[in-house]
């Protein structure tokens, strides 16, 4: 750690304490019908209804010189603000730490990661307030993602994880094998030719799997608009990768092609284990045990973390959660607990820390050496 780092470090903290704060507003006024992120302009006390001035609506600084009261009416103001804002800027910062030292900076992973941990903080605390966790969030992070996987080839933890790289493997031979790889003697309009019929075919598949599940998960989605803007991103990487395999196969084990299979193979790892353990959970406890906004929010944590992040996650995540659970057995005698967060924090955790948490897991199975 050079001294600069600790600079990097201490401006991401600020960066975080102000992200929280919009994100507070985001948890508020996300679930809420006729309230925008954008309108009203100003934040509001929500016991009174009085416009914040600048100066009471500092990150943290505000709520403690404020005394944890309205300035108008007096009344407390929840300890959960300061709370998220402390959080963001911790885990912005612990990212900044990770992604930022001087000699290697690796902004686009810094700054996807960060639109990551944000949305999982909205996500958890609309969870733990409503029980819901809002597709405003998951499904555009789901859909954007096999983008972003090509644009940033250094997300991935595991960028050499050997299975995806059989895997590479074998889609290039299956594609070689098909005879799909142009031949130095085409004339050059065939190889184009090729790779338009790739990429059309690759684009209606794309399309035609969005539109399964919106008929299965989204019978009516409202908005055509949102429609086309989750649609494109998927449509445009499928025949992207397509085109691109048709032309040469080999291209397969680029970085940002193998982050691309990482990432779908992570998506659909953590969505079917959510759905398998639901299914699973109502055959035997004839109740349902998980919601479908975990699946989707699994599916988006399974996209960053790749499949063996996502089963490791999942792990924490029950440890964790049964640990909350029954403490809140316990103390306020309920059975219900929201499960968003623990997922949401044990992916997180294995994408900040993959070295320490491989550490540990390695000691624990050589007890069954
Ligand atoms: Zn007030």
């Amino acid at each position: 750690m050079k001294p600069g780092d600790w600079i990097t470090i201490g401006f991401a903290a600020l960066f975080g304490a102000c992200i929280g704060s919009f994100l507070n507003v985001c948890i508020w006024r996300l679930p809420r019908p006729g309230l925008s992120i954008s309108s009203p302009r100003r934040s509001h006390c929500p016991s009174c209804g009085a416009a914040l001035d600048w100066f009471d609506n500092i990150p943290i600084l505000s709520w403690i010189l404020l005394g944890a009261r309205c300035r108008s009416c007096r009344l407390p103001i929840s300890a959960r603000y300061p709370l998220i804002e402390a959080l963001t800027a911790l885990l912005i910062a612990i990212l900044a730490h990770q992604y930022l030292p001087a000699e290697a900076m690796r902004w686009r992973e810094f700054l996807v990661l960060s639109a990551l941990t944000a949305s999982l903080i909205v996500a958890s605390a609309i969870d733990i307030d409503l029980r819901v966790i809002p597709d405003e969030i998951t499904l555009p992070g789901m859909m954007a993602l096999p983008v972003i996987a090509f644009l940033v080839p250094g997300l991935h933890t595991q960028p050499g994880d050997p299975s995806v790289h059989r895997l590479a493997a074998a889609l290039e031979e299956a594609l070689s094998g098909w005879g799909l790889k142009p031949r130095p003697d085409w004339p050059e309009w065939q190889a184009y030719g090729l790779a338009a019929a790739a990429a059309i075919l690759g684009g209606a598949l794309g399309l035609q799997g969005y539109r399964l599940y919106r008929r299965k998960v989204h019978p009516q989605l409202p908005n055509r608009i949102r429609d086309g803007l989750l649609a494109g991103p998927l449509f445009a990487a499928a025949s992207g990768v397509s085109a691109m395999l048709a032309f040469d196969p080999a291209w397969v084990h680029s970085p940002s092609c193998e982050n691309y299979l990482a990432t779908i193979i992570g998506m659909g790892a953590g969505a079917g284990l959510i759905l398998g353990v639901g299914i699973f959970g109502k055959l035997i406890f004839r109740k349902e045990a998980m919601g479908f906004g975990d699946v989707k929010l699994m599916g988006l944590l399974g996209g960053f973390a790749g499949w063996k992040g996502v089963l490791g996650g999942f792990a924490i995540a029950c440890l964790l959660g049964s640990l909350v659970g029954i403490w809140r057995l316990w103390r306020y005698r309920t059975r219900y607990l929201w499960f968003g967060p623990f997922l949401s924090l044990g992916c997180l955790l294995i994408i900040l820390f993959p070295g320490p948490l491989k550490a540990v897991l390695d000691w624990y199975m050589s007890w069954f050496r």
